[in-house]
């Protein structure tokens, strides 16, 4: 299968072309139409599979039609919230959003502790449709009201294993008591276990397992 056939708007496409990318991987052939269809998944694989793409390509396809090319902030508020548990994973998501929505009006951020929030402030308030976030920081910046979260529309749970054994089930239970009910939901996940179901099972709605 190619890219080019994969019924992504033409500006991801372009984006992906400059990237030298032709073949979506396994995870990608996989879990793309599923997305792009609006269904829930539960993805088990591991980094280096083509995940984050999995993921970020068909939720960039369906932010376009909502995607404004206005500069005023409030024209772009988050429509999908991308959660991680390390910095390091976030910054690795945010440089694959910014890469394959760089021909598209879409704005993206990213936000993790550790660091001084201010600037983080700054950038929130220029708005973004795609926030990259961990669960800390997160929190701070719903706390000081500094982000809405009332247009998520999809979540990405991103090596959800890791964030239950880093202790973060409580902060992400408090996040997505936040969001709209309405959503679209996609979990991933090195395995499956017993607590990842139960996750699982409380906040994805009939979704599609994919594996690897
Ligand atoms: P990930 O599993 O998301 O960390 O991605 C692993 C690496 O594969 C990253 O460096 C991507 O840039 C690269 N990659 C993702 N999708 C493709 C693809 N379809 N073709 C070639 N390389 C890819």
């Amino acid at each position: 299968p190619l890219f080019a056939d994969s019924g992504l708007h033409p500006l991801i496409l372009q984006a992906i072309a400059e990237t030298g990318y032709v073949s979506p991987t396994p995870i990608q052939a996989q879990a793309m139409p599923v997305i792009l269809d609006g269904r829930d998944v539960m993805g088990a694989a591991q980094t280096g599979t083509g995940k984050t793409a999995a993921f970020t390509l068909p939720i960039l396809h369906r932010l376009m039609p909502l995607a404004s090319t206005s500069t005023s902030p409030a024209r772009h508020p988050v429509r999908a919230l991308m959660l991680t548990p390390t910095r390091e994973l976030a910054d690795q998501v945010a440089d694959n959003v910014r890469l394959y929505a760089s021909r598209t009006p879409l704005r993206s951020a990213v936000v993790f502790g550790g660091v001084d929030i201010a600037p983080q402030k700054a950038q929130l308030r220029q708005g973004c449709e795609v926030l990259i976030a961990t669960p800390g920081r997160l929190l701070d910046h719903i706390e000081q009201k500094t982000v809405n979260l009332s247009q998520v529309g999809i979540l990405v749970l991103d090596e959800a294993d890791r964030m239950l054994d880093m202790g973060f089930l409580p902060d992400l239970e408090r996040i997505i008591r936040m969001l709209p009910s309405t959503r679209q939901t996609l979990l991933f996940s090195a395995t499956f276990s017993k607590d990842i179901r139960k996750l699982a099972h409380s906040y994805l709605n009939h979704p599609v397992e994919i594996e690897v």
